[in-house]
């Protein structure tokens, strides 16, 4: 089985050719990352224009690097939710052209299923496993009990780990110390960490210490490191873009409180694993994925955890924890290989979604 998969959800235009072993044939990803640097965040329009117009180039190089033609690939995936509805609608727009013109199969994918799956590609992970996805847009928890089965632990109660660590980048005008138009917020706070002289100079809350449940809250942590700036910046007398002299150790600091939080959580869920049995005793795995996965520091303190317990701990390579069209393309291969999930949906019924659309992932109530 061959199958093209494309990736539109938030700024990343990807696209990928991928077969049933899990070899990519062929790539192809434009980030808009450089741009929403600039500007401070990611804008909608914006986001839309830029897939609008890299769109087909992203597929065409793909192809070209599988040195394959359309025509010879079985199915085509593409993301249709959660993410931005202008941004999705490019890419499943362009997904049924190609569908229509070559006939082809379109497999609707879910983008965070995605994250949680790829990381079978690389490494032989059978169902069920526990999975923690921490990224841009969202934070959970989940026992992924199949390819289309999960159940969901436990989910953020405001905003997302990678959203926080890049409003906290901005705040803190990490860009003014060093260019960092290449690379995330999150990896722009991960690299200045390392500077750090004193990584425990600065005191974070811990969110829900109390709660037993399997949640997240990080507007707490984000709140806390923007007061500290302010503090920093009135007691050094500093205006404008001057960047206060603590930062490295303020981003260590900042930085480990994140990991504290998701290290207690993920705890949390694997105790309730345990507790449910909702895990086999011999298939003890946990998959990290999602952008902040790519943060080393962040990984390793969850790694600990699970080696605590017994669990193994994976991961995807750097590039594909982020948004890409190979994991959309691999949850076809997924799919596919199921069979019978296969969707028998006429084209047309396939639409963009910006919701999470829970419907298809069940929900655990303590
Ligand atoms: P979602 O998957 O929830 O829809 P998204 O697709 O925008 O959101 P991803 O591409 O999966 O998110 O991840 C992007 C996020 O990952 C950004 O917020 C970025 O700051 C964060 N990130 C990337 N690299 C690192 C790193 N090394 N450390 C921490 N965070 C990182
Ligand atoms: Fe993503």
């Amino acid at each position: 089985t061959t199958i093209l998969g494309i990736e539109t959800s938030c700024d990343d235009t990807g696209c990928a050719i991928v077969n049933g072993y899990g070899n990519i044939l062929g790539e192809c990803l434009y980030s808009q990352n450089a741009l929403h640097v600039r500007y401070g965040g990611v804008n909608p329009v914006h986001a839309w224009e830029l897939h609008r117009d890299n769109i087909d180039l992203a597929v065409k190089n793909a192809l070209k690097s599988a040195k394959i033609g359309v025509s010879e690939i079985d199915a085509l995936a593409v993301t249709v939710k959660p993410g931005l509805l202008l941004s999705l609608t490019i890419g499943v727009k362009y997904a049924k052209f190609l569908a229509k013109k070559y006939d082809k199969i379109l497999i609707p994918i879910h983008h965070m299923e995605a994250h949680a799956l790829v990381a079978r590609m690389y490494y032989d992970i059978p169902f069920p496993y526990l999975t923690l996805l921490i990224s841009g847009g969202h934070c959970f928890l989940a026992v992924v009990k199949d390819v289309d089965s999960f159940l969901l632990l436990g989910q953020t109660l405001d905003n997302a780990p990678g959203e926080v660590m890049d409003k906290a980048a901005r705040r803190m005008k990490l860009k003014n110390i060093f260019e960092y138009s290449a690379v995330s917020g999150g990896r722009a706070i991960e690299l200045a960490a390392k500077n750090a002289t004193n990584p425990a100079m600065f005191q974070f809350p811990i969110p829900l210490l109390k709660n037993r449940d399997c949640n997240f809250s990080f507007s707490g942590l984000k709140d806390s490191l923007v007061r500290k700036v302010l503090k920093k910046e009135s007691e050094h007398g500093l205006r404008g873009d001057e960047v206060i002299p603590e930062i490295y150790d303020l981003c260590a600091s900042f930085q480990a409180s994140i990991a504290r939080h998701l290290a207690h959580r993920l705890e949390r869920a694997i105790t309730f694993c345990e507790m449910k049995k909702l895990l086999h005793f011999d298939t003890k795995n946990i998959i990290i994925s999602g952008g902040v996965a790519c943060n080393d520091y962040i990984y390793s303190c969850l790694e600990r955890v699970g080696n605590k317990f017994g669990f193994n701990l994976y991961r995807p390579p750097h590039k594909v924890c982020t948004d890409n069209g190979v994991m959309v393309a691999w949850n076809g291969i997924e799919k596919v290989k199921k069979g019978d999930t296969i969707p028998l949906l006429s084209i047309s019924n396939i639409d963009p979604t910006a919701s999470f659309g829970l419907n298809i992932i069940d929900q655990v109530k303590e």
